[in-house]
């Protein structure tokens, strides 16, 4: 199997051809969005520069043990997070939910969608299909993650805070060929696209229109997290550049008609 290294190189020349429309993403979100609660009264809310101690501030507020994963502390730590959110008092055993954690104090809550991460693969580009990431996230987890789609935006959520605390604190530009936080933005449009397609009920919701705004919120975070931590001349295109050779028309579409990129 290849590297991604000499996949990425292979599509160098993908992605001069074929070019991605003028994203609107990337935009910062000034107002705070009707669907993020906060984990404490406004009073408590703190706000931190850096994600480790910002994500470590709420989870002693709720009592949970801080692991410190040593490799990745931001990304484990914000799993743990989003895990212990996700056991939310709406549960009742039918329906699984999936807790989202937005940093400054800020989470929110979704029930999943009745659609699998199988059948959000089939929107998936086959050009990103061919990496090693995607055999792994999309392919093993399969087993275990199938029925639990919103798992995608656990680990965007991961990726994006990874990606702000290399920003903000570690500042180090060999994360420039990573491709993690920039797949995950696009396994997000796929599955906002499957959830479209196949639970239509449950997208043309209220809950629903919430969660479009979610998924809005989250790839254009992650797409403007990525570029924050791309340390090049012009890093916006960079990015673009380098997310061209994994979007389709169809996730292009989909973004534009349903996300509002133009
Ligand atoms: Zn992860």
């Amino acid at each position: 199997m290849q590297t991604r290294r000499q996949f990425l190189m292979q599509t160098g020349i993908a992605t001069l051809a074929l070019g991605l429309p003028s994203i609107a993403c990337g935009k910062p979100y000034n107002e705070r969005p009707n669907w993020m609660r906060c984990l404490v009264a406004e009073g408590e809310r703190r706000t931190f520069q850096n994600p480790v101690e910002d994500i470590h501030y709420y989870m002693r507020v709720l009592g949970l043990p801080i692991q410190r994963t040593i490799e990745t502390p931001v990304h484990g730590d914000t799993h743990d997070l989003n895990n212990r959110l996700s056991q939310h008092p709406y549960g009742n055993g039918w329906t699984f939910h999936r807790g989202l954690y937005f940093l400054n104090g800020d989470y929110t809550v979704f029930p999943e969608p009745r659609i699998t991460i199988e059948q959000v693969n089939e929107n998936v580009p086959n050009t990103l299909k061919l990496t090693e990431f995607n055999g792994y996230y999309l392919t093993k987890l399969v087993s275990v993650r199938n029925n639990e789609p919103l798992y995608i935006l656990d680990e965007l959520r991961a990726f994006t805070h990874g990606a702000i605390y290399n920003s903000r604190v570690t500042r180090d530009n060999n994360r420039n060929g990573s491709t993690s936080l920039l797949e995950f933005v696009i396994y997000a449009l796929a599955l906002g696209k499957t959830i479209k397609e196949k639970v239509p009920y449950y997208w043309d919701s209220p809950l629903g229109k919430d969660l479009q705004d979610c998924l809005r919120f989250s790839v254009n975070q992650g797409f403007a997290a990525e570029v924050s931590q791309t340390f090049v001349k012009d890093p916006r295109q960079f990015v673009i550049n380098r997310m061209a050779p994994f979007m389709d028309n169809n996730l292009t579409d989909f973004a534009k008609n349903s996300l509002g990129w133009s």
